[in-house]
């Protein structure tokens, strides 16, 4: 086993993809305070030298480093180099299966934005792609990154047979489809994972199993990845006691193109926001409905009727649909270039209207 690329770039290997995080990451003092540290210190190389010696015999591995940022930067055009990673990757005849390092704080954003651009084509390709990551330090006693490395490492590598191509992601001993991962605990190690339906890295359930299949069925076509400069401004807006319309009224001359509406309960939001929305809908803003509650679906006719130019996100949460929206106006926007009649409400359904596994 290898992460030198220049040994095993001819030889059929597995690909490691380091983007940085906490997996990544070093703390000064990690015996006295783990939790205080910088994310993004270590390179994947020496992320994947750390645990070679217990990877599965014949498996090789390349790693190759996209970035080293703490994930709350994560940024478009970090979005869009690692899709166009992945995708080379997936098209590659020696690349077996491909495992990301990544920070825990945006995994969510990424697990959507990859199944949108390249879910089809992991499927047709029977290789999976394996988002993971890590709560604590690299130097952290009991530090979780190198057995999530390794989980991720040795799933990628086992038999098609067992769980199709696709895109998925791994912490703490478990296993999911990326679009179910998001980070639910501040410091918790199972947080990324935390009411995820998902399955034992060993040994998949069945029941799981056949709510992937579901979802795999339902995703018909990968959407384009936005060209450099051209990704649609989009901004999450949270709904609360005492909402004030100039939150909505302050972005209407400006190049927004899209609100999503972190609303309370059920997708709802503030009164005083009723007339501000509206005017950015005639003036052509995209408006997606969500719930800050983090859980639970979000219907187009609850709590009232959406209005044309707003849609409801489903069971997506507002970073996900807020990645949704700007994969949508974007597709919308070349269809219109191609003549095709399509609208950004028609791919943003694509992917809010994908089955959920319970
Ligand atoms: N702030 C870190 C990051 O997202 C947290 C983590 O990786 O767990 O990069």
């Amino acid at each position: 086993m290898t992460s030198n690329p220049s040994i095993f770039e001819k030889t059929p290997h597995l690909l490691v993809l380091g983007m940085g995080g906490t997996i990544a990451g070093l703390a000064p003092n990690p015996e006295e305070n783990p939790l205080q540290y910088q994310a993004g210190q270590v390179g994947v190389d020496a992320l994947v030298a750390h645990i070679q010696s217990v990877v599965p015999e014949g498996v090789k591995l390349v790693s190759r480093q996209l970035a080293n940022i703490n994930s709350r930067n994560l940024t478009d055009a970090l979005l869009a180099t690692m899709g166009l990673a992945v995708r080379e990757a997936l098209l590659d005849p020696l690349v077996k299966g491909l495992v990301i390092t990544h920070g825990t704080d945006t995994i969510e954003e990424t697990g959507i934005f990859l199944q949108a651009i390249c879910g089809k084509l992991a499927q047709n390709q029977g290789k999976r792609v394996i988002l993971t990551g890590a709560m604590l330090p690299s130097n952290a006693p009991g530090a979780d990154g190198p057995s999530n490395l390794l989980d991720a490492l040795r799933w990628a590598s086992t038999s098609i047979d067992n769980c199709p191509g696709g895109i998925y992601a791994v912490m703490d001993g478990r296993g999911c489809l990326a679009i179910d991962l998001a980070k639910r605990h501040a410091t918790a190690l199972n947080a990324p994972i935390q009411n995820a339906p998902s399955s034992s890295v060993g040994l998949i359930n069945p029941s799981w199993l056949s709510g992937v299949k579901a979802v795999q069925a339902a995703w018909n076509e990968d959407l384009p990845i936005p060209n450099e400069g051209e990704w649609p401004w989009v901004e999450i807006l949270t709904s609360h006691a005492g909402a004030r319309p100039e939150t909505i009224t302050q972005w209407l001359n400006s190049a927004v193109k899209g609100f999503v509406v972190a609303g309370s309960g059920q997708g709802g939001f503030h009164d005083a926001w009723a007339q501000p929305l509206n005017q950015a809908m005639t003036q052509g803003i995209a408006v997606v409905r969500t719930t800050r509650t983090g859980a639970g679906e979000t219907l187009r006719n609850i709590p009232e009727v959406d209005a044309l130019g707003c849609c409801a996100s489903g069971s997506l949460t507002a970073p996900r649909a807020r990645i949704a929206l700007q994969l949508a106006l974007n597709a919308a926007k070349l269809a219109n270039i191609a003549s095709k009649p399509l609208t950004w409400q028609d791919f943003f359904a694509r992917i809010a209207d994908l089955p959920v596994i319970r």
